[in-house]
């Protein structure tokens, strides 16, 4: 006789659980036709045929896949070229490439940490930083959202012999607020720690030349272990990290994430390639960028809607607890618009939002549309 298994019924209660707290995901296939403010395609680099051009050439010259890990067969001219402009985009000595954001910090914060190692990161910082520290067995000590007090506060107490872990996004992911860098390099030095900064959101977007809210401005002797993502800003897909040459070298011995995974495919190293060109020679994506920033904030203040003060492309409304974010975006979907409806456990409970996500690719008349649907919206529930 076989005993019955305990797994459908974990299934059953774990699913029955999250529908109960209404925070059930569900995905759905992108609809042509919709205006898309849900994404993070800032620069609108992910359609552009230059990018499917390279990502061709490149699948030709080399092949679709790449067949094995980078340190078995599959690193190629084009990675090590692409490796080389990155470090050189953020004024770094070296780069290394990994298949995605959520590798990248798995593997950095599992080579760097072990449980004799304690790790300060923001209470908002991604899940993959969160998840990496775990995964390397580190201690984690959560400080309040951008207070450098509080990180200080936790510093100090910690030994002083202890390897220490500074960890922040750059841009935060949920909120569009920033960093701020400096005074995290001034305490974390203070303190004897290193300073990792994860600038998904930051990459392409801020900085003199797109290089994000770390690159040329902060070297790699004040923020040692740059992360920086190619699937956003970027277009196409992938991650770097960013620093000094014994950096890397550790990284290629060390992080797991990088040694035990198939090497990017090629097709999507030449796209890569083609949009950090695109990056250089059209700066006038950043400035459209800026000015629908600038655009949708002021006629949102006017209409009283709950912004926050980011000025970053991630424009979120915190609209609170409650079924209201989903209502929200269904009726923006019917105005054929894409938002995000963002619950808990991505961001704290009580702080449900709308997360809307701008673009050098979206046009005044856009905007007008969604900032038209909004306002009726909030006439609605304000009557
Ligand atoms: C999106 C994101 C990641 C993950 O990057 P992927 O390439 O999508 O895996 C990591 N960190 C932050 C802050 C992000 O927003």
């Amino acid at each position: 006789m076989t005993s019955s298994s305990v797994w459908p019924a974990r299934l059953h209660e774990a699913a029955a659980w999250r529908r109960a707290e209404g925070l059930w995901r569900e995905r759905r296939t992108l609809q042509a036709g919709l205006i898309d403010f849900a994404g993070n395609d800032y620069l609108g680099l992910k359609g552009d045929p230059r990018l499917a051009e390279s990502q061709a050439a490149a699948a030709r010259e080399y092949g679709s896949g790449t067949g094995a890990s980078h340190l078995v067969t599959g690193h190629l001219e084009v990675h090590e070229t692409l490796e080389r402009r990155l470090a050189e985009l953020v004024g770094r000595p070296r780069a290394l490439l990994f298949s995605t954001g959520y590798m990248a910090n798995l593997g950095t914060l599992q080579a760097l940490c072990d449980s004799h190692t304690l790790v300060f990161q923001d209470r908002l910082n991604h899940a993959s930083l969160i998840d990496g520290a775990g995964l390397a067995g580190a201690r984690s000590r959560r400080f309040h959202h951008r207070d450098h007090d509080d990180l200080e506060r936790l510093l100090c107490r910690a030994p002083p012999e202890t390897p220490k872990l500074v960890v922040s996004d750059g841009v935060f992911s949920m909120d569009g607020d920033v960093a701020d860098v400096a005074a995290l390099a001034a305490v974390s030095a203070r303190h004897g720690a290193w300073l990792m900064i994860d600038d998904a959101h930051g990459v392409g977007v801020l900085g003199a030349r797109g290089d994000g809210c770390v690159g040329r401005a902060h070297g790699h002797e004040s923020v040692p272990i740059l992360v920086g993502t190619l699937g956003k800003a970027l277009g196409t897909a992938g991650a770097f990290v960013a620093g000094s040459e014994a950096l890397i070298l550790h990284l290629m011995q060390f992080a797991r994430a990088y040694v035990y995974t198939t090497a990017q495919p090629p097709g999507v190293a030449g796209a890569s390639l083609a949009a950090l060109d695109i990056l250089a020679a059209e700066p006038e994506r950043r400035d459209r960028l800026r000015r629908n920033i600038s655009y949708f904030r002021h006629e949102a203040a006017l209409m009283d809607l709950p912004l926050t003060d980011s000025f970053t492309p991630i424009q979120p409304l915190i609209l609170g607890a409650g079924a209201r974010v989903m209502q929200w975006a269904a009726r923006l979907r019917e105005a054929g618009l894409l938002v995000g409806a963002i619950r808990p456990p991505s961001v704290p409970r009580g702080e449900d939002r709308l997360r809307i996500t701008l673009s050098a690719s979206h046009s005044t008349t856009q905007l007008d549309v969604l900032l038209d649907a909004l306002s009726r919206m909030q006439r609605k529930l304000t009557a």
